[in-house]
């Protein structure tokens, strides 16, 4: 059987082949595209470090369709996290990219080393408002990926 899964994918370190976070984070879509039916990707949202200082930020979220359960997605994402953790001159050098499963189409899923929906979901805006332009209407219980972002951003607002 098929699932749909929403990756989220993260970059805050350049790579010596793909650039800077933004780089990253489109060969990661491309390499999703080829290991798995890609249905869509969102943009990239760019997070540019305030005053100068610190790491730019650069993510997005894809939608795949695998046959693969959880703990085995799980299992490929980190062996292609791994591909592009090699920084060029180093040996293993500090992860580049960062892919976490957001949401599956099989609903809760809960493990010693899973938890889907992802725990932190609902507090981040870098994963909820990209997962908001490709899957609005995917529902979490009684809330959209839609009321999610809109509560979310409404709580930034008022601080
Ligand atoms: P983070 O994503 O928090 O920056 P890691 O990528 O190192 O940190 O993930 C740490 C562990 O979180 C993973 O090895 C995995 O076992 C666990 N984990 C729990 N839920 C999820 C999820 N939904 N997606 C990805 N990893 C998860
Ligand atoms: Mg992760």
């Amino acid at each position: 059987m098929s699932h749909l899964y929403a990756i989220a994918i993260g970059s805050n370190r350049p790579h010596g082949r793909y650039g800077r976070p933004a780089g990253v984070v489109e060969a990661a879509i491309a390499r999703l595209d080829q290991e798995f039916g890609l249905f869509d990707a969102s943009p990239i949202v760019l997070n540019t470090a305030h005053g100068g200082a610190g790491r730019d930020f650069a993510n997005a979220v894809a939608l795949v369709e695998s046959d693969l359960e959880p703990a085995d997605m799980l299992t490929r994402l980190k062996a292609l996290e791994s591909d592009f953790g090699r920084r060029r001159g180093r040996h293993w050098g500090p992860r580049v990219l960062d892919l976490d499963i957001a949401l599956w189409s099989g609903g809760k899923f809960q493990s010693h080393r899973l938890t889907i929906p992802h725990a932190q979901l609902g507090q981040r805006s870098f994963v909820l408002e990209p997962l908001a332009t490709i899957a609005p209407a995917w529902n979490l219980g009684p809330l959209t990926v839609r009321h999610l972002a809109h509560r979310l951003a409404r709580k930034r607002r008022r601080g």
